[in-house]
């Protein structure tokens, strides 16, 4: 550079630059402020590295980093003392973008401001996004003078010598109007806080205050707004438990204390450090999700890791940094690198790796946290496969006593008593234990052990486990009653008689609660109770499923259906249907007799027309043949009819009914009310 003076064209391909630059990039324009902080960061770091290796001999002195607010000059400065530019070195990094295929790339990424900055280098451009005019004050730690260089947004731009003692640069924005928020105190504040906290040099904003007469007033001192040593760059060896803790809060100051840390430290086949957190996560897992920040260098990239980490992973709280993470590039570019790609796989094994470490080392604190861990670890099983393979060793069942086991040992315990007759392993459970008290005493009682699955990706999960575990089926403990839960070859005989049976079932029919209740008989254990309300674990497990998911409509819809089972066994069943044998036995047997005459009318009709085509039959015939239908369904009614009676009269059915709907937690309101009534009149009555 001879002259003193230089005036010349900005050499970009597209003469468009600074337009698309100031208008089409509007989504981000804060960023500028994270372009040219870490830019001086650079600059700091560069000088720091050449002293270290002796090629800089000077004096390093106070490298803070300086941001400064002038509100009546409309002037925004990042001052550093790094290495400083020469005129060459500007006209070489700052005058000669280096483009190429601009215009087209421009088309493609119009609306991505990330992409073309990051893409093109335009980091220092960035600034003119809210400057109509920036200028560059720079002295070289190198010999030589200091130059200023003035750019208005244009493609032009001026480049003189000046006089200056310090070394390094300082970068003043002209803020335009339409920017003047970045004019305002609270605002940079914000943006410091957002994309600095952690960068490695200090940096000033303002002054510390403090309270004098009343009021606060600024100090002498500089306001650090970084911590320049944040716990991820430090040695875990160098750090206490209450450290982590404490960097955890300085991330999230509202958080609850988080279960246990993971310090990543990675330097091959890529540079990874970080702390991952594993928070309490009980239920609403969407709001959990997303608090990761990604840095590069311990400069600030993003807090939506979502596409970048398995989705699993976005529960984690915490930092990771990695200069193979590309700074200013878009979520796609991030979501398709093969770096990026690598050290997600990486996390999830370390993840397992550490979760492994705590249960083989301290179970006790593993199984203490279980409860909190357990929808990540999970939501991590079912979503990935690298993941389940790790962690369906530690991965823990717990079972309606509190208990904690692993799958293997789980298998082990219930495998003699819990095997069904075609070699299934049929595993119990439970989602409340005060609803389903009852079945889980049955259950019990019969030797059985029954889990505890109140989780919100419980149905989803037990699912999964049914198609990765062999041989095994999950059944709820409410979905039969409990002979039938576990199939075993032997059958019960029945006391009661089948006629009996027959004539019972319009009794009870005609006295539960709704529709949609279907009455079975089950020969069980006299000390069984004399009425069970079962649900079918299939249909409630489409319904679940259904409701979670959102699809499989037709499920969803289904309305619920459920089994009255009648302990065809228990004493007060036998002396039910003794009292309607006395009572009604004449009148039902008349009517069976009379059924069975028609049917046998029927049978001999239809052996007459076995041969004769529809339209082969007489008219009389058919006559006959409709006549018989309705009469054997009009008989069947006049029976019905009679043993509903006696349902209704007999208060000992409706309560049977009303008991079993209580010990599953159904019976309330009017319902419930009438049930005490009726149990009160009993009461009387007995004594
Ligand atoms: P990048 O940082 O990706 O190289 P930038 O557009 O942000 O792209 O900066 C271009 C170049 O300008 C830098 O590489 C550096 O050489 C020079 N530069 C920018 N800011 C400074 C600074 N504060 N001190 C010294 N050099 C700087
Ligand atoms: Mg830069």
């Amino acid at each position: 550079m001879e002259t003193s003076k230089q005036q010349g064209t900005i050499n970009v391909t597209s003469e468009n630059i600074f337009p698309i630059i100031k208008k089409f990039l509007y989504s981000d324009h804060e960023i500028f402020l994270r372009e040219l902080i870490s830019n001086a960061v650079d600059a700091t770091q560069k000088l720091k590295t050449l002293a270290s290796v002796g090629d800089f001999t000077g004096e390093l002195g106070d490298l803070t980093i300086r941001v400064i607010l002038d509100k009546k000059k409309k002037t925004l400065t990042v001052s550093d003392r790094g290495v400083g530019m020469t005129a060459k070195e500007i006209d070489k990094y700052i005058n000669e973008i280096a483009f190429s295929g601009a215009e087209e790339f421009m088309k493609k990424y119009k609306k991505d401001a990330n992409a073309i900055i990051g893409h093109f280098g335009l980091g220092f451009y960035s600034s003119f996004m809210v400057s109509d005019k920036v200028e560059i004050i720079t002295k070289s730690h190198k010999k030589g003078k200091a130059v200023s260089w003035s750019c208005k947004g244009n493609p032009e731009y001026t480049l003189e010598e000046i006089d200056r003692e310090d070394r390094g640069t300082d970068i003043i924005l002209h803020i335009d109007k339409e920017s003047s928020e970045f004019l305002e105190e609270s605002r940079i504040q914000a943006l410091l806080n957002k994309y600095s906290r952690f960068l490695p040099v200090p940096i000033a904003f303002g002054k510390e205050q403090e309270w004098k007469d009343g009021k606060y007033i600024d100090t002498g001192k500089d306001k650090i707004i970084n911590n320049t040593e944040p716990a991820w760059t430090k040695k875990p060896a160098d750090l206490t438990d209450e450290d982590y803790t404490k960097f955890y809060k300085e991330l999230y100051p509202m958080s609850e204390d988080p279960l246990f840390h993971i310090h990543l430290n990675v330097d091959y086949p890529f540079n990874l450090t970080g702390i991952l957190y594993f928070p309490k996560i009980r239920n609403n897992y969407e709001v959990q999700k997303n608090k990761i920040q990604l840095y590069s260098n311990q400069v600030y990239v993003t807090d939506s890791v979502e596409g970048i980490v398995p989705d699993f992973l976005t529960l984690l709280h915490g930092v990771l940094d990695s200069p193979d993470i590309p700074l200013n590039v878009s979520r796609s570019y991030l979501q398709s690198d093969q770096n990026v790609k690598k050290i997600s796989s990486h996390i999830t094994k370390k993840v397992a790796d550490r979760l492994n470490e705590i249960f083989t080392n301290s179970r006790e604190q593993f199984e203490q946290k279980w409860d909190d861990l357990k929808l990540f670890i999970n939501y991590g099983m079912l979503t990935e496969e690298k993941f389940w393979d790790k962690a369906k060793e530690f991965a823990l069942l717990k079972n309606t006593d509190g208990k904690y086991f692993t799958y293997d040992e789980y298998k082990e315990i219930i495998k003699g008593n819990q095997t069904d007759k075609n070699g299934t392993l049929v595993y119990l459970y439970a989602n409340d234990k005060d609803e389903q008290f009852s079945f889980i005493r049955a259950a019990k009682e019969k030797g059985y052990d029954v889990l505890i699955m109140d989780g919100q990706f419980d149905t989803h999960f037990l699912n999964h486990l049914e198609e990765k575990l062999e041989k095994s089926h999950f059944v709820r403990v409410d979905s039969d009653v409990v002979d039938k839960l576990i199939a075993k070859a032997d059958a019960k005989d029945s006391k009661l008689d089948k006629t009996l049976e027959s004539w019972l079932n319009p009794v009870f029919k005609s006295q539960v609660p709704a529709e949609g209740y279907f009455v079975t008989f089950e020969a069980l254990d006299d000390n069984a109770h004399p009425v069970i309300i079962t649900q079918s674990e299939w249909s409630r497990r489409m319904k679940e499923m259904s409701k979670l998911s959102g699809g499989m409509n037709f499920y969803k819809d289904l309305p619920d259906s459920f089994n009255l089972v009648i302990n065809s066994n228990h004493p007060i069943v036998l002396h039910l249907a003794e009292q309607l044998k006395e009572v009604h036995g004449k009148e039902a047997s008349g009517f069976d007799e009379e059924i069975v005459k028609i049917k046998a009318d029927q049978e001999s009709l239809k052996k007459l027309l076995k041969d004769k085509k529809e339209d082969e039959i007489a008219q009389e015939e058919k006559d006959k043949r409709s006549e018989l239908e309705k009469q054997v369904e009009e008989t069947e009614k006049q029976r019905n009819e009679i043993l509903a009676a006696f349902g209704k009269e007999n208060p000992v059915v409706k309560q049977l009914i009303d008991l079993a709907l209580l010990a599953t937690n159904r019976l309330t309101g009017e319902a419930l009310d009438a049930f005490v009534q009726r149990s009160i009149g009993l009461l009387s009555n007995d004594n």
